[in-house]
């Protein structure tokens, strides 16, 4: 005889005890294989399972007869059913569809998945299946690419049917199945309470379930708007650990600091600005401002300046450069490359020498390194812009008392710091053309304060953006010729180099010797790529902005900073295969001065994604919705900076989806810490 009491004492052996800390293998049926895929989805700890949470659910509380569906049903349909037959079907190119029909105790139904015909060898004839998806005709009723589960007829299938399910990112070889089985078991294992991350006093003003009940609701919801709630909970925790994280390391690296005050009502700042040619937009007197009143506060100064391309940042950095000589700093002004930085030294020099302002150029290839190195340690030398050369041992400062990073992104955190160490306190002055959105940038750069320049200076008219069908690329050539006539310039892109065996799209190499002595024989030409020595490079962008040449042939390479207002028509061959920033900020190297600009975007688009940023391209030149846009499109991972700001690790947080939240928790993290 057996007793109830027996049985719960071997219950609890077979079930033991399971710590967050534990690693997963101690779950049935997780082996050493197991355990190494899941970390594929970071997950080796019974604590980052339950934090697996699910991107989505399936409504299967009701299952429904088949007999009952009808076409056209607006909501997601649950059948279940046994397999009465399965195929492979090849149509037309090279695509294929699983054509599969299943069969209940009222009806049948079909199934299909576009592009994945090798699913047909998973239904075998017999088997039992559960599929969610939504309605619509193939020679009768049809689910659409639906989601599906095969029945086993064991205990789990209740983790899978008749109720609301969770829907898990996941990995090789793990399968929606496993997770719920392994996560429903971690659940049921564990012992302790989960630890309360939230603030009690938040928990309470938003009325959020504690963690315990939440996590429970957000795998195995009892209801949809329970699954809701949690999720948000564990959405908004996230967002606020975040915020919490980057506003200390701010509070610890700058808030606590004493920095230097800068003189900001000295001669040379206000010859500066009696010398300025034009007025400058309110977006540029914004950025001045906070500039300026930065500078002069004991607060170290952290500042990005956020502006599109040729919205004028360089003026604004100027206003910077002439204060802090006024109050004997030396500034040093760091960009990623040697044509950007005589583009620099040039423009600088023409607002900066007649006010007696002693400027320099330090790059790798620069004739006198050493005599602007000794001016720089002495002290003679007020300003100097150059690359990387700036940061090396042999460079020194007298009195570093400014520091101005141009497209920063292009710089490694460490390559920064290095120039910081050069002086005593500096402040730091960013500058970024990558319009990032606000969402990301409140967070990636969350340990800086951003002005923002969000318009261009007046005159300019929008660039004209088209796309040209093969039929018209004759038409093209003549414009691009009657423009070189009137003595503009044109850039014309190609997504590589040479041929590739794999990609089949346009080398800028064959191209430029296809047209050079073809359509454009009569223009002079020149081809620019990044496998070019920096010298090759140098002479060449520099005839072009002398106007020797008329086309420049390139590659991607030109995206950054160059500066040729007499530029006047952009092609881009091939343009589905660039990411849509990169195509803003290759568009925005034409439309620079007064005249009408062109881009024009060349050639089919081969996927859906490709067609959608050129369609998003030709709609608008505005770089913060083309941004907003692109992180719709690629995700934030792919932004500059996101991966180390901990964005690319948020679990359950989606910035586009989230941004209310997001918000809130920063205020929320602000007014904590104090
Ligand atoms: P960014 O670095 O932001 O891309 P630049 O500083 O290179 O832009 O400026 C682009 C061009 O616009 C330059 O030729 C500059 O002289 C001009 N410019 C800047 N500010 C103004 C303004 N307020 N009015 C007219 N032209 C301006
Ligand atoms: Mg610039």
């Amino acid at each position: 005889m057996r007793s109830r009491y027996n049985a719960r004492i071997m219950t609890q052996a077979t079930t033991p005890h399971i710590q967050l800390t534990d690693s997963v293998a101690v779950l049935d049926g997780v082996g050493p294989a197991y355990v190494e895929r899941l970390t594929n989805l970071n997950i080796t700890t019974i604590h980052d399972l339950i934090y697996h949470f699910p991107r989505d659910y399936d409504d299967r509380s009701t299952i429904r007869s088949i007999a009952t569906i009808e076409e056209g049903s607006s909501e997601k349909v649950t059948v279940s059913g046994e397999v009465t037959s399965s195929r492979m079907i090849r149509m037309r190119g090279r695509m294929n569809m699983a054509l599969v029909e299943i069969q209940d105790d009222t009806g049948k139904i079909k199934a299909n998945w576009f592009g994945r015909g090798f699913l047909a060898n998973s239904f075998q004839v017999g088997k039992r299946v559960l599929l969610t998806g939504d309605v619509g005709a193939y020679k009768g009723l049809c689910l659409k690419n639906p989601e599906y589960e095969f029945l086993t007829g064991d205990a789990d299938d209740q983790l899978n049917t008749g109720r609301i399910v969770p829907i898990y990112r996941l990995t090789d070889k793990i399968s929606q199945r496993m997770l719920r089985k392994w996560i429903a078991a971690a659940l049921e294992g564990i012992r302790e309470t989960i630890e309360e991350r939230l603030p009690e006093e938040l928990l309470k003003h938003y009325k959020f379930p504690p963690t315990d009940t939440a996590i429970h609701q957000v795998h195995f919801p009892d209801f949809m708007d329970k699954a809701h709630t949690a999720r948000e909970r564990f959405v908004y925790e996230e967002l606020f650990e975040l915020q919490l994280r980057i506003l200390k390391s701010r509070r610890d690296s700058v808030d606590k600091t004493k920095g230097l005050q800068h003189t900001v009502d000295g001669p040379h700042l206000g010859a500066f600005r009696d010398s300025i040619p034009f007025e400058l937009t309110q977006g540029q007197l914004n950025a001045v401002d906070d500039l300026l009143s930065d500078m002069a506060s004991a607060r170290p100064m952290r500042r990005l300046i956020q502006g599109d391309v040729g919205c004028g940042k360089t003026l604004v950095a100027c206003h910077a450069m002439a204060a802090a000589v006024d109050g004997g700093y030396q500034v040093a002004c760091m960009v990623p490359t040697e044509v950007l930085a005589e583009q620099h030294y040039r423009t600088l020099s023409q607002y900066l020498k007649p006010l007696g302002i002693n400027i320099g150029l330090l790059t790798g290839g620069s004739d006198d390194s050493k005599g602007v190195r000794k001016e720089l340690a002495e002290g003679s030398m007020h300003v100097v812009v150059g690359t990387h050369a700036l940061i090396q041992d042999s460079t020194s400062f007298e009195k570093l008392g400014l520091v101005i990073i141009d497209e920063q992104h292009r710089f490694g955190v460490e390559q920064r710091m290095t120039l910081f160490r050069k002086g005593e306190m500096p402040d730091v002055m960013q500058m970024t053309a990558t319009p990032i959105p606000r969402t990301l940038a409140i967070t990636v750069y969350g340990g800086l304060d951003l002005s923002l320049i969000d318009e261009l200076p007046p005159g300019r008219q929008p660039i004209k953006t088209l796309y040209i069908t093969p039929a018209k690329i004759p038409g093209m050539y003549d414009y691009l010729c009657k423009e070189a006539a009137k003595g503009y310039q044109a850039y014309i892109i190609c997504p590589l180099v040479e041929e590739s065996e794999t990609r089949d799209v346009k080398n800028v190499t064959h191209h430029y010797e296809e047209l050079a002595h073809g359509a454009l024989g009569e223009l002079s030409t020149e081809l620019l790529h990044g496998r070019m020595k920096s010298e090759e490079k140098d002479v060449i962008l520099r005839a072009f902005a002398d106007g020797d040449i008329q086309v420049l042939f390139s590659t991607s390479v030109i995206e950054v900073g160059i500066d040729c207002p007499n530029a006047t028509t952009m092609i881009i061959e091939d343009a589905g295969n660039f990411g849509l920033t990169q195509l803003h900020q290759l568009r925005g190297r034409v439309g620079r001065g007064e005249a009408l600009s062109h881009c024009f975007l060349v050639g089919k688009p081969k996927t859906k994604e490709a067609k959608q940023r050129i369609e998003v391209l030709a709609s608008t030149t505005d770089g913060f919705i083309i941004a907003e846009e692109d992180l719709k499109l690629r995700g934030p991972g792919e932004f500059y900076g996101v991966r180390q700001s901990g964005l690319s690790d948020l679990r359950i947080a989606d910035l586009i989806r989230d941004v209310r939240l997001l918000e809130q928790a920063r205020k929320d993290a602000t007014e904590y810490l104090k």
